[in-house]
């Protein structure tokens, strides 16, 4: 069985082609970064318009690399929930006309549930398993019990920590940096924060009051960007050009999103086992999302995995952030189970917001879980 995946549902244009083993037939992605680098964030228009210059093409390509003819697919699945409405509009509109063309069942498929999973295309991680996901977009905590099963444990309820991370390496200019100018926000704060001091700017850990398994990043950002503008003062330099103690703010922006993500992530495993909602057997947490490449933050996860006897499993970085492979991998786990494979003719639509799996933030704030500090 070959499967086409297809994602648009943000800034990168990506398609893979797999086969039933998660081998990597064929692939191609063409990243918007660099665009929205420039003009400081994303504009949906722009992503609009830069999928459909280059959604034909990036299909075309993976399918040649894999050697594989449209005839000889056996389903194309693309993300059609949850992102940008006007990204998600062209991999649907496009994947719609060639399921019709190609008469091929068509797979819709939720974008986090394909980051939850792709840990699996690596290696066999048996369900039930716990998903930490953590992105420019999104920050949540999950159980997943089954392709299309997942438990809610945690979301934030602001902003996203790459978003944040990326907010704050805007504010510091970061892509003037000489050795940051085509890094992401989060790359360049992890790379600076190697030489900085933490200790000299003690934020507060968010949420530090509210036992349960939720984010916020947009008072630590609101903190980081106080202490921003306190030093411009002392030195006075404009807005955007302070030159002195910048590794020391990413450093200690770097920890504190660690110790937040580490807290929770804690949380959510006490729950999770006074539940019985993971094997006793080597348990496991996933983690993933493109803030999931960040080492620190690796390290302060496996410190949380080792003292509660879990498994910690992150998929390598190309694989952590958006790509086609991991929506045609859950394609193939769709197929395989024979859930939500549709006929080429069915219309799907795409939606922006899109919950994952039950909600039981509010049974995990009950409990009211302590974790150590
Ligand atoms: P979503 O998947 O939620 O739709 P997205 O597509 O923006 O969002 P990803 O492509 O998974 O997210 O990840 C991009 C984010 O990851 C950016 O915010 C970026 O700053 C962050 N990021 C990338 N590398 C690192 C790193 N080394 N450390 C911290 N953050 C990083
Ligand atoms: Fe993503």
């Amino acid at each position: 069985r070959l499967v086409l995946g297809i994602e648009t549902s943000c800034d990168d244009t990506g398609a893979a082609v797999l086969d039933e083993t998660g081998a990597i037939l064929g692939e191609s992605l063409h990243s918007q970064k660099e665009v929205h680098l420039r003009t400081g964030g994303i504009i949906p228009t722009v992503a609009q318009q830069l999928h459909r210059e280059n959604i034909e093409r990036v299909v075309h390509e993976a399918l040649e690399r894999s050697g594989v003819t449209p005839s000889q697919l056996s389903a194309v699945a693309t993300t059609v929930k949850p992102g940008l409405a006007l990204s998600l509009g062209i991999g649907l509109e496009f994947s719609k006309r060639f399921v019709r063309q190609h008469s091929k069942p068509f797979i819709p498929i939720h974008h986090m549930e394909a980051h939850a999973l792709t840990v699996r295309m690596l290696q066999p991680v048996p369900f039930p398993f716990l998903v930490l996901l953590i992105s420019g977009g999104h920050s949540l905590l999950t159980v997943a019990r089954g392709v299309d099963d997942f438990l809610l444990l945690g979301q934030t309820l602001d902003e996203a920590p790459g978003d944040t991370l990326d907010k704050v390496a805007r504010r510091l200019s970061l892509t003037k940096h000489p050795q940051c100018s085509t890094m992401s926000g989060g790359q360049a704060i992890e790379l600076l924060a190697k030489k900085g001091d933490r200790m000299r700017f003690p934020f507060t850990t968010p949420m530090g009051q509210s036992y349960d398994c939720c984010f916020s990043f947009a008072g630590l950002r609101n903190q980081i960007t106080m202490a921003i503008v306190k030093k411009e003062k002392e030195e006075g330099v404009e807005q955007g050009t302070l030159l002195s103690c910048v590794n020391d703010i990413a450093a200690a922006a770097q920890h504190t999103v660690a110790v937040h993500l580490a807290k929770r992530t804690h949380r959510a495993i006490l729950f999770c086992k006074a539940n019985s909602l993971l094997p006793s057997n080597s348990p496991t947490l996933v983690l993933s999302g493109g803030v999931a490449s960040n080492q620190y933050i690796r390290n302060a996860l496996s410190i949380i995995t080792e003292t509660t006897g879990l498994h910690l499993l992150c998929p390598p970085p190309q694989l952590c952030t958006d790509n086609g492979v991991m929506i045609a991998w859950n394609g193939v786990e769709h197929l395989r189970e024979g859930k939500g494979i549709l006929s080429p003719n069915v219309d799907v639509f795409y939606e922006p917001k899109a919950p994952l799996g039950v909600d039981i933030t509010a049974e995990v704030k009950a409990a009211a879980i302590k974790v150590p500090s």
